[in-house]
């Protein structure tokens, strides 16, 4: 799925501050914006860019949300896939899926590619790598061929080149150490579960959104502390749900009862998927 920013409809939108919370994280990928934006800055004084980023972290939690905050503060297309997308194909297709995918970007660079699950593709290879080189694994499976492609891809791109693949996982255990060498995956982004603190920003974020009676401040104090273990994207369901509801029951605007439905209804969700409460 490509977004390309400078097309005239559908562009994309998510900026920084569509992003609440996850202060140190946001820090750190907007290096990458700077890069991106003035790659000749860092180059002609002899430094090699960063090619890729690795958010970790489980899901929900915003790192589909800050990775297209980059694309969309430093202009550059975002492609999106998915790392099981390249092993639902049969017959040597996830390899060259690489390779059109890494081609595509080159083609509209500077461009950002976001993978997302990529332990589906970047888990440990049976061969173990060896040295240092690409291709060491050995093994023939649709997830060895993809991921040697992509090591193919990284370790052929210029880092000026303006292409930056940002990746993410929950699951960072079972990566190829080879993915994280110095020249791919070398930056490594925690996006955490959101703290109370951040949970009430998220809160206020989605809040202004909504046909609120009283000041979202008046609400997210409470609904914050009420919500330990919810990720970013429960909260705006909770929200979404409010005013749902608001409109199912012919209100006008959104109260305390709503949110407080919402948040019943959710609850009722999370728990039973046994949530780590924070
Ligand atoms: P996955 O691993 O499932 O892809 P993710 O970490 O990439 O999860 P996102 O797609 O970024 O999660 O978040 C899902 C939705 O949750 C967002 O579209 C947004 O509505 C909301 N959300 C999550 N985190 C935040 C946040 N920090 N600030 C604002 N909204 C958030």
């Amino acid at each position: 799925k490509i977004v390309d920013p400078h097309a005239k409809s559908g562009g994309l939108k998510t900026r920084f501050s569509d992003v609440a919370g996850l202060h140190e994280a946001k820090v750190e990928i907007r290096e990458f914006v700077d890069y991106l934006k003035r790659p000749t800055a860092y180059t002609t004084l002899g430094a090699k860019l960063p090619k890729g980023a690795l958010l970790l972290g489980p899901p929900g939690c915003g790192k589909t949300l800050l990775a297209k905050a980059v694309a969309t503060e430093s202009s550059a297309p975002f492609i999106a896939v998915n790392g099981t997308e390249f092993i639902e194909v049969i017959g040597g297709l996830g390899a060259a899926r690489m390779r059109d995918l890494f081609k595509e970007a080159k083609s509209r660079s500077p461009c950002i590619i976001y993978i997302d699950e990529i332990d589906a593709i970047g888990r440990k290879r049976s061969g173990g790598e060896g040295g240092g080189g690409v291709g060491g694994g050995g093994g023939s499976g649709e997830e060895e061929q993809t991921l040697n492609q992509l090591l193919v891809e990284m370790d052929g791109m210029d880092s000026a080149q303006g292409v930056i693949v940002i990746a993410s996982t929950n699951r960072a255990d079972v990566l190829d150490k080879a993915l994280l060498r110095r020249g791919r995956f070398d930056r490594h982004v925690t996006i955490d579960p959101p703290t109370a603190l951040e949970r009430k920003e998220i809160f206020e974020l989605y809040l202004r959104q909504i046909k609120l009676d009283k000041n979202p401040e008046v609400y997210s104090q409470r609904l914050a502390l009420m919500t330990p273990g919810f990720s970013g994207a429960d909260i705006h369901n909770v929200v979404n749900e409010a005013a749902i509801r608001a409109a199912t029951t012919e209100k006008k605007i959104v109260t305390v009862d709503e949110l407080d439905w919402a948040l019943q209804r959710i609850l009722a969700g999370p728990e039973k998927r046994s949530r780590t409460l924070s």
